[in-house]
């Protein structure tokens, strides 16, 4: 049997007015859904996401199958709603989550993810990535064309190449492992994983034992670090495992070349993925799993990178049996041929998901004109931002403190809600430099169907003065609301 012992946490961040990010946890099932889409799609995608998820894993068992099945009837629900109602078309989701599941060799904790969001074992004081991220820079990593250093740094490391609800089919990756008590898993959305590095992701997990301690200092790390983005963590403690420490560390397989890797920097972790990779190619196309997945390229390039990680072990460690009599690694070839399943389905398709960088907008400046661009900041590799407006607004208008933000250009969900932030700059320096003035921001927030005349809604702003408002629900189409002093919230229906 496993037992369980789970914590989760979710923010907005300190930039975001709309969480669209979804966590769910339970003691059979924890989930991330990071959503995207413009105005409150990616929250309706994140949430009914999980809603399908949980119902149908709840219904179909606790095994691998009914998960994997679940995920496609979340993606189903998800790619449907956007068909029925145009304010959702090319809403998408992540999906990361974990469920203790029965299998004929004993209970397995099983993992499935679609997207960018991730998760992590935490295990004999080191953090091992479990998944992998559908993106066009993990992409490029995979493919030996960008350093994981560098890929941390891609501007195009966003964009994802999979994602749920954005087609009527979806490809899951799925691992399935023997948990160990004492095992620590974290799922996340790259609201974490972009500000906080992996050893700091580590060592805070590591340090704070409690489950929701440890889940609110990783949101906490990730604020100082900018938040620029919705954070979502859920942190699993297996307090009873199915296997003990002894059978999961009775290897016959010199894993130290991957494990060095995950272990350290992420420079270490290209090699680590790329030995992975091929092992789990190898291992799909031994064992006749997955084969129907597997290109013949990507076997070439499996044994290629399996012969590398080879090399790298024979002149890191001359001799396997002393290797781990000097540092034991608790993990079978199973076990990491199933950490390394992930990588083996995620060589089967390298369709792009175009949708996601033409539904997203920015604001940046071209000179000293505030302009709006259509892709994401810094384009991809073939699809550069498309400048939809150049508008009469001047950097000399905004706080020269912003400029910086401006210049890197700052995420929009829509036209509307770019002319709003850059009306809100512009409000934000007229208040700075004309003390006692009146400050009106406008901000944008998802309408909620629950909401009725008179209900108060809090809403975080854009201004760093003014952190969040309220505003009071006055009718059930398009209402407006003043709130007094320093702010304008509007609400626009969806
Ligand atoms: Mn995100």
């Amino acid at each position: 049997m496993m037992l369980f012992r789970t914590a989760s946490a979710t923010h907005v961040g300190t930039v975001r007015s709309v969480n669209q990010d979804a966590v769910y946890e339970s003691n059979d099932l924890c989930a991330v859904a990071d959503g995207m889409g413009g105005a409150a799609a990616g929250e309706v995608a994140s949430t009914l996401a999980l809603e399908t998820l949980t119902s149908h894993f709840a219904i179909g068992g606790l095994s691998s199958n009914s998960l994997e099945r679940a995920v496609i009837a979340a993606n189903a629900a998800v790619y449907s709603a956007s068909l029925t109602d145009v304010s959702l078309a090319g809403m998408g989701t992540t999906v990361t989550a974990i469920a203790p599941v029965a299998t004929d060799e004993g209970d397995r904790a099983a993992v499935v993810n679609v997207g960018d969001s991730r998760c992590y074992l935490l295990s004999d004081g080191e953090l091992i990535q479990l998944t992998y991220d559908h993106s066009v820079a993990s992409d490029l990593v995979r493919h030996g064309q960008l350093s994981a250093a560098d890929a941390a740094q891609h501007p195009q490391r966003h964009m994802l190449t999979r994602a749920l609800g954005v087609a009527d089919s979806v490809e899951v990756d799925l691992v399935e492992f023997p948990t160990v008590a004492g095992d620590r898993l974290l799922i996340c959305s790259d609201g974490l994983t972009n500000e906080v590095t992996h050893d700091d992701i580590a060592a805070i997990l590591f340090d704070e034992r409690d489950p929701t301690d440890a889940a609110h200092a990783l949101v906490d790390a990730a604020i100082a670090a900018g938040g620029h983005d919705n954070i979502s963590v859920v942190i699993v403690d297996v307090l009873v495992g199915d296997v003990g420490p002894t059978e999961r560390a009775l290897s016959y397989y010199d894993t130290s070349p991957f494990q060095e890797g995950l272990g350290h920097s992420s420079d270490d972790l290209t090699g680590a993925v790329a030995a992975f990779s091929a092992a789990a190619v190898l291992e799909a196309r031994d064992v006749g799993a997955s084969a129907g997945h597997v290109e013949d390229d990507d076997e070439d390039m499996a044994h290629h990178a399996l012969h590398e990680a080879a090399m790298a072990a024979s002149t890191t460690y001359s001799n396997p049996v002393e290797a781990s009599i000097r540092r034991p690694r608790p993990f079978t070839l199973r076990t990491v041929l199933f950490f390394a399943l992930v990588a083996a389905l995620t060589y089967g398709g390298y369709r792009f998901v175009g949708w996601f960088a033409s539904t997203q907008y920015f604001v940046s400046v071209n000179g000293s004109t505030i302009t709006i661009l259509q892709g994401q900041p810094g384009g991809t590799l073939w699809i550069k931002p498309l400048v939809v407006e150049t508008t009469t607004s001047t950097t000399g208008q905004i706080l020269p403190s912003r400029l910086a933000d401006l210049q890197h250009g700052v995420p929009q969900p829509s036209v509307q809600a770019a002319h709003r932030f850059i009306s809100n700059l512009i409000e934000e320096r007229t208040a700075a430099v004309n003390p006692g003035v009146a400050l009106t921001t406008t901000t944008t927030v998802a309408w909620n169907p629950a909401w009725t005349p008179s209900t108060t809604v809090t809403v975080a702003t854009t201004i760093p003065a003014v952190t969040t408002t309220t505003a009071v629900v006055t009718t059930t189409t398009a209402p407006t609301t003043t709130i007094p002093a320093t702010t304008t919230t509007t609400i626009l229906a969806g």
